[in-house]
């Protein structure tokens, strides 16, 4: 990555009814760069990532869009401007087959099939019945074929098989080097650490520290995930 911030949450603050969740969150994210968003259970990474895909209004701070500030803007209409959120990005139709889930927005799923072979061999198979793993990749097919600006992972490998994993991540590497803006929410910290540019540690709704992976090593993850700073 390099150049300007593409997507940028600027002290952002948000909750659920009475209850405060993000205190201030900052963060940015570039094209062709993976921001991974890493923290303990309930720091809140899946309220920002809510936040950032327009589920969830920012009752304070600011969302920006290449400079364009998209805080009121809600999901569908951030999803337009081409920031999308996985692996909900896209529904997928359980009773129809991946050809069919494919055809719902694509003439040609040939694309798609060349990517990702494990759907070509599932074609006639209904959604519903793929396993988690195929699931997650026809999710994400849509953001092969026209990647979007920025795309916003929340956990996109939970309860994934090894191998799937690894695919799902080859999926995020493609995209970055296509020049996607990834903000990646990932308890596997190895396999987010191994794909992100960036990394931003949270804790109690606040962003702790922000830097390059290569600053990264044990002690600060242990420090980072404890809660010591
Ligand atoms: P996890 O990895 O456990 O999902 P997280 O860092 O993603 O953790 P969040 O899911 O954002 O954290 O949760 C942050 C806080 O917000 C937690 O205290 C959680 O209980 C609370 N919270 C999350 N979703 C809701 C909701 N829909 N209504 C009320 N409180 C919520």
């Amino acid at each position: 990555g390099g150049g300007s911030p593409l997507f940028v949450l600027e002290d952002v603050v948000a909750g659920y009814a009475d209850c405060t969740v993000l205190r201030g969150v900052t963060l940015e994210v570039r094209p062709g760069e993976v921001v991974a968003l890493l923290g303990a259970n309930g720091a809140g990474k899946s309220t920002t990532c809510a936040v950032a895909a327009g589920d969830l209004p920012a009752t304070g701070g600011r969302v920006l869009l290449d400079g364009v500030d998209v805080t009121a803007w809600p999901a569908h209409r951030r999803a337009r401007a081409g920031v999308l959120l996985a692996p909900e990005g896209r529904g997928v139709f359980p009773g129809l087959t991946v050809e069919e889930n494919l055809r719902t927005w694509l003439a040609d799923p040939g694309p798609v099939y060349d990517r990702l072979p494990q759907l070509a061999a599932r074609r006639t198979v209904a959604a519903g019945a793929l396993s988690g793993g195929e699931q997650q990749l026809l999710t994400l097919a849509p953001a092969l074929v026209r990647p979007p600006r920025v795309l916003i992972a929340d956990e996109p490998s939970l309860g994934l098989a090894p191998l799937v994993v690894r695919q799902v991540f080859d999926v995020f590497a493609e995209l970055r080097d296509r020049g996607v803006a990834l903000l990646l929410v990932e308890e596997k910290a190895t396999e987010a650490l191994a794909v992100a540019d960036r990394v931003a540690f949270m804790r109690l709704g606040g962003v702790t520290w922000t830097g390059p992976r290569s600053e990264v090593d044990g002690d600060r993850l242990t420090a980072a995930y404890l809660g010591v700073r």
